[in-house]
Order: structure tokens, then sequence, then C-alpha cells
């Protein structure tokens, strides 16, 4: 009992001499655990008086939601597929509250997978001229023009609307088109046994929709539509991804790539106006990172022209497609060394359950690389001295809940590392990846996991805050930008407490 004693003394840094007159078991019990929650995301956090009665609020319900799913286990949201609790989490009240709640900035998130499926049925496909083909592969193909050189189509282009029109449903003839990029199933388990069967899947997802973005009228709409998501689901800021491709029209004109980065900032400066408390997108250059190096050297080249014609809208770079499937950092080195020094890597990097195989060891080379951010980072966890590296850094790892889970990295979310790196304190954002092929919408959804799975149960309004804060934090604005952005946040979280306690929320 004794050892106990000096041992948890030493762990919470008390007196061990004075241990045992003075600290009973339970005090050292408690003493403990108050030790993990202070050491924890958010822990140091002191909520002001309105937070704490919002606080109490929010752990009435989250603690009656994760009781409900203790007691029945078929509605355990927190350990269920999201793709078997996306009809619970819509009824959730913790659901309802966390899409009202700002959430600051979403920095790991894809422009070719992040409209909801929803809209691209509803709105892009009955654009005028949408054409599908059927690749050699047996995928289906979409785009606005005929024979683009990225498509191997071995069938005749048919107009979609033509397709629907002679369809004996209409509606069924939407459903299945939205199959085409969503893979929402009741039974992942049964339709994507491996994570080879949904990697495919999703790969193709992109083969499937990406050269219908690009077709100028779309490509404008399915922006705005981007940012309008993002808006409605109260966050302020975006860093993203963009995979870069000629744009054309409807008389066949193309453009140079570079075009898109231009349309992409017009679209947004148009969007910043007109809605004040939304400061803005920048973008990060990701390329295909199974590139040969000849290539790689290319995407460099183009990379640092983009940057210097928008150097505050081009923030970095990243290498994109699944890291299991080979080609680690390691074998692109001399490509990436050869970045100007002023370049920031925003590296997807440890998307494995690959323990010490090469693609692990990407997580290495990001930090050697000197990366300003990690990319899912899911098998850091494995990895002490990198985790400790990263904590001192202040390098935020970009947590992708349901890409995660979805992607066949984890089943039950309790069990996503995230929940280590949390009570660690590790810096961590939380992002969403892919929401448009996966039946999810914005980030609400990811945060519902981040919140009800990875933290703990008694964990509620300081680490919400914290993981909110940080998504500004730990962005690429300049130091003015991101102090506006503070200060903006601020205001929209003290109005969000407000109307809280207003009982608009629940
Ligand atoms: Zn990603």
């Amino acid at each position: 009992m004794r050892r106990l004693l000096v041992l948890l003394g030493l762990v919470v840094g008390l007196f061990c001499a004075e241990l045992e007159n003075t600290l009973s078991y339970e005090k050292a019990r408690q003493a403990v655990l108050n030790a993990e929650e202070r050491l924890m995301t958010g822990g140091r956090i002191s909520l002001n008086s309105q937070e704490s009665k919002v606080d109490d609020l929010f752990m009435q319900y989250k603690l009656g939601e994760l009781a409900q799913g203790f007691r029945n286990a078929e509605q355990n949201t927190a350990g269920m597929h999201f793709f078997k609790a996306k009809p619970l989490i819509d009824r959730s009240a913790i659901f309802k509250f966390l899409q009202q709640m700002p959430k600051g900035a979403v920095l790991h998130l894809h422009n070719t997978a992040a409209v909801s499926s929803k809209w691209v049925v509803q709105t892009m496909s009955y654009m005028p001229g949408m054409l599908r083909c059927t690749d050699v592969k047996g995928r289906s193909r979409l785009t606005f023009r005929r024979a683009p050189k990225e498509h191997s189509c071995t069938s005749q282009y048919i107009l979609v609307a033509d397709e629907r029109r002679n369809s004996i449903d209409p509606a069924l003839y939407d459903e299945n088109l939205e199959k085409l990029f969503n893979l929402y199933t009741p039974v992942p388990e049964l339709e994507y046994p491996t994570i080879t069967a949904v990697w495919d899947r999703f790969q193709g997802m992109f083969d499937t929709l990406t050269e219908a973005i690009y077709y100028l009228p779309a490509f404008r709409a399915y922006h705005w539509q981007l940012l309008e998501e993002l808006y409605n689901d109260n966050i302020m800021y975006a860093e993203l991804r963009i995979s870069l491709r000629e744009l054309y029209d409807a008389s066949g004109r193309t453009f140079p790539r570079e075009q898109a980065v231009r349309e992409m900032q017009l679209i947004n400066d148009k969007f910043v106006r007109l809605h004040p408390n939304f400061v803005g997108i920048k973008v990060i250059y990701a390329v295909w990172r199974g590139s040969d190096v000849e290539k790689m050297r290319e995407n460099v080249e183009e990379f640092k022209i983009l940057q210097k014609a928008f150097p505050e809208f081009v923030i970095g770079f990243d290498l994109v497609g699944q890291e299991d499937k080979g080609k680690p950092l390691y074998e692109q080195l001399s490509v990436l060394k050869d970045l100007p020094p002023n370049s920031r890597l925003f590296l997807h990097a440890g998307e494995t359950n690959w323990y010490s195989a090469s693609t692990d060891i990407n997580l290495l080379d990001a930090l050697l690389l000197n990366a300003t951010r990690i990319g899912h980072g899911f098998a850091l966890v494995k990895h002490p001295i990198l985790m400790n590296a990263i904590k001192t850094r202040q390098i935020a790892v970009e947590l992708n809940p349901i890409s995660n889970q979805v992607l066949h990295l984890v089943w039950d979310m309790r069990n996503h590392p995230g929940a280590q790196y949390m009570a660690l304190d590790i810096p961590v954002v939380i992002c969403n990846d892919d929401p448009g092929f996966w039946n999810a919408k914005a980030l609400s959804y990811d945060f519902y996991y981040a919140i009800m799975s990875m933290a703990p149960n008694n964990a509620g309004i300081r680490v919400l805050k914290s993981l909110v804060f940080n998504s500004i934090r730990y962005s690429a604005m300049t130091a003015r930008e991101q102090q506006r952005a503070f200060q903006l946040l601020e205001n929209s979280w003290t109005r969000f407490i407000e109307k809280v306690l207003q009982g608009k929320v629940f």
C-alpha cells in the first residue's frame, strides 16, 4: 500500500515523505484522476460561469446518450460504424448542439470529395450536358465533354439527362447515380470486407467524379456549395487540399491548370464578401503520391509557380493516395528536399495499421522534413519518440475519425488513437477528409465521434472549446489573419453560449 501511495504521489507530483500521513487512499485515487483530467486536451482551460452552466447542460445530455448506448448496444452510437449510427446521430441532442457550435476551421479536406453527394446528384447532374461513359474497369465516368484524355472509356458517351428520362424510374436512377460517389451501405462489413475493397471503391469515386467537377460552370457551382456547406455547419475557415486539373467549358475551350486556382480564389473572395463571419479558404497543392520521381519534379515546379503567383492563397504541398500502396515519402526525398525553403508541408503520414512498414515510417520522414501538420497520424501512437517530438514542437495532428473508420483502420471509434492523443494533450484538430463520399456533410459528424467516443465520458465544453480554438491556432493563417479569426471566433462562441442558456439549442 505504501509503495502504491508513493508511486501515485510521484505521478501527481506530491511530496512523498508526507504521503503516508496525509494521503488517504481516496485522496490518492482522486488526485490521479484530477491529474489525468488536467493533462488532457482542454484540461487547463478555465470556463467562465456561463460556459460552466452550458457544460452542466451538455453533460446531462451526453451522459444520457452514453447511458442509452451502454444499456443497448444497438443504440451505442459512440461505438457503432457511422453508416449504422447516422440515423441515430441525426436525432441526437448532442449532434444538434455540435451543429450549432462554432467549430473554427477545417484543416484537412479534399476539394473533390468535399460536397455532399445529394447536392452533386440534385444539382450538378442536372446541369445541361453531363455525360456518362464506362471505362475498361467497368467504372462509370462523368464529364461534360467527350473523350477527355483522362478517360479510357470503352462505351459510348450518353447524356445523363437522356438516361434519366428513358429510365423506368428517374428517382431510382438518381439513387443509383449517387451510389457512384457515395460509399454508404447499411452493411459495410459485408460490402467492404477488406481495406482493399473499400479503397478500390473509394479511389474509383475520384475517377468517376473529378473530370465533371472541372467543367467551369460545375466547378463554380460545386465550390460555392462547398463553402455553403462549411458555412452552414458553423465553420469559418478551411485549408483545402486541391487536386489540380485543366478547366474546360461548353465550347470545348480548355484553360491552363492555374486557372482553377484563380477561379477558386474568385469564388472565395465573393463568398467572403457576402458572409462577413467567414474568413475564407486557402489551398494546399496535393499530388498523387504514386507518381515517379520525374512526374513529382514536374509537380514541384508547378507548385513553385503557383506559390509565386498566389503567395497568400497557395500555402503548401502534400502527397495523396492510399499510403499502404507504397511510395513512401523516403522514396521522394530528393524531390521534397528541392522545395523552396519557405514552402510548408502538410503531409499525410501514418494512415496505416502496418506497424514499422515503410509507409508507417512516413511519420518519421514527415517530421524530419519539418512538416507543418500531419495528416491522419493514425499510427503515431506506436512511436513514442515521434509523439514526444510532435508535442514539443507543437505540430498538430489532423484527425479524421470517420475517414479512418470507413477506410478500415478502426471499427469502434473508442479505439481510435485520437483518444490517446487527447489524453496526452498532443495537439490535434478535428477534420473530415472526404465527407461527400461517405454520406456525411461538413464537420459536425466527426466532432460527434471526437467528443462521444474519443474523449472521456466526463469530457465536455473544455475539450470542445480546446478543439475548436486549436483549429485556428494550428492553421496556416498569417498572424494578422489569425488574430482577426480568433476575435470573430470569440464573439461567435460567446453568442453560442448565450443561445444555449436561452434554451435555443437543447
Ligand atoms: Zn486526406
